[in-house]
């Protein structure tokens, strides 16, 4: 199925070395992928690999557990074997959990070198414990808890303190010749978000995840991340995203998505093209919208659906997409591909158009 849509040039991607994170690749061209942390407590098996499942069902490519404790730990090899997704072990402060992680078989591990003391004297041997696992290590560095050193330096978690700090701790690794490395540079602010993160592309090859930490609840964590992936995606910055809200791993992962398919970085899925309505609007657009975007939920097809409150820009934006409705007097008329189909009452609007992308894609099949 084919929209209707102007074509828009690709964005440029900039060059970056490719790491293996189990089967997903990332940087060097690959595709940008979505990640997301499980909030279930890792010990807990069943109900991790539970939220697994949803999350993988929602269009995530890699996951991420905390680590916190020993229970945790012991818990990683029967989640690994069992993850549709390839699993990184977050450990923060317990160098000691990174050597047990790698030997879970997680397929990359994240540390926080700002938070694990002995990191400088350990760096060695976790390259050493990761080269010959073949696993890469992502070195994420966050504003809450940057290096002390650093911020002794710099005064502050600025952009440049966060990536050198970032960038230390990746020589560290190349001085015994690991090279398997991605990194993060997260602020809560975009604006030294995005300062830090293009400082980091500037200063390394490293493939770069991007993430603005601690983004705050839904709407306004979405929009946060959407600006600033949003910049640096368009400058070509950026391999792998992680949307940070106060909201279940399903939304970020939701939001991530929608952010790379607004940017024509991932394939479309389904778009429902619907208007904010007016003072000519002669429907509840809002909840027509809302009962659309339900009863689309899960179609398999990447269809673009225009729901329009008026006649005013109902026809038009309505022949656009492959299929749409222009509603008005009490009506529903139904487009298909640009024609009038026909004409509906408002309570049958969801179901007819629901019919005709079934139809429109059946159709489209045999063909
Ligand atoms: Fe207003 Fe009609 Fe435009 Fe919707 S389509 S915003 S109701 S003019």
């Amino acid at each position: 199925i084919q929209s209707l849509g102007v074509p828009v040039a690709a964005l440029p991607r900039r060059r970056s070395r490719r790491i293996q994170v189990g089967k997903v690749a990332v940087g060097g061209g690959a595709p940008i992928t979505v990640q997301t942390m499980t909030t279930t407590r890792t010990s807990d098996v069943d109900a991790t690999l539970q939220q697994i499942a949803q999350i993988t069902a929602a269009g995530c490519d890699i996951v991420r557990l905390a680590v916190p404790t020993a229970d945790d730990v012991a818990a990683l090899p029967l989640i690994v074997a069992k993850s549709p997704l390839p699993v990184i072990a977050d450990i923060h402060f317990q160098s000691r959990y990174v050597f047990a992680a790698i030997d879970a078989g997680c397929a990359a591990v994240r540390v926080n070198p700002g938070n694990i003391k002995e990191f400088d004297d350990r760096v060695g041997d976790i390259a050493e414990a990761a080269a010959s696992a073949g696993i890469p290590i992502r070195v994420g560095v966050n504003a809450g808890s940057l290096d002390r050193r650093m911020l002794e330096r710099h005064g502050a978690p600025t952009a440049e303190a966060l990536v050198d700090s970032a960038l230390h701790e990746a020589a560290l690794f190349e001085e015994h010749g690991f090279r398997d490395l991605k990194i993060a540079v997260k602020h809560h602010d975009p604006r030294t978000m995005i300062a830090a993160n293009r400082l980091l592309a500037a200063r390394c090859d490293y493939p770069i995840h991007l993430g603005v930490t601690e983004a705050g609840p839904l709407l306004q964590g979405t929009v946060k991340s959407a600006v600033a992936f949003g910049i640096l995606l368009a400058e070509g910055i950026g391999d792998t995203i992680r949307v940070s809200i106060s909201a279940p791993p399903t939304e970020q992962v939701k939001a991530a998505n929608h952010i790379l398919q607004s940017l024509g970085l991932r394939p479309r899925e389904l778009e429902i093209v619907s208007c904010p309505g007016c003072g000519r609007v002669q429907v509840d657009i809002h909840q027509l919208a809302a009962r659309v975007e339900a009863a689309f939920e899960g179609f398999p097809y990447p269809l673009r659906v225009a729901v329009m409150g008026c006649v005013v820009n109902g026809p038009g934006e309505a022949r656009e997409a492959d299929l749409g409705v222009s509603s008005g007097n009490g009506k529903g008329q139904i487009f298909v591909k640009g024609e009038v189909v026909r004409t509906v009452p408002e309570y049958q609007i969801v179901d007819a158009l629901l019919e005709e992308a079934t139809a429109l894609t059946e159709n489209a099949t045999e063909q």
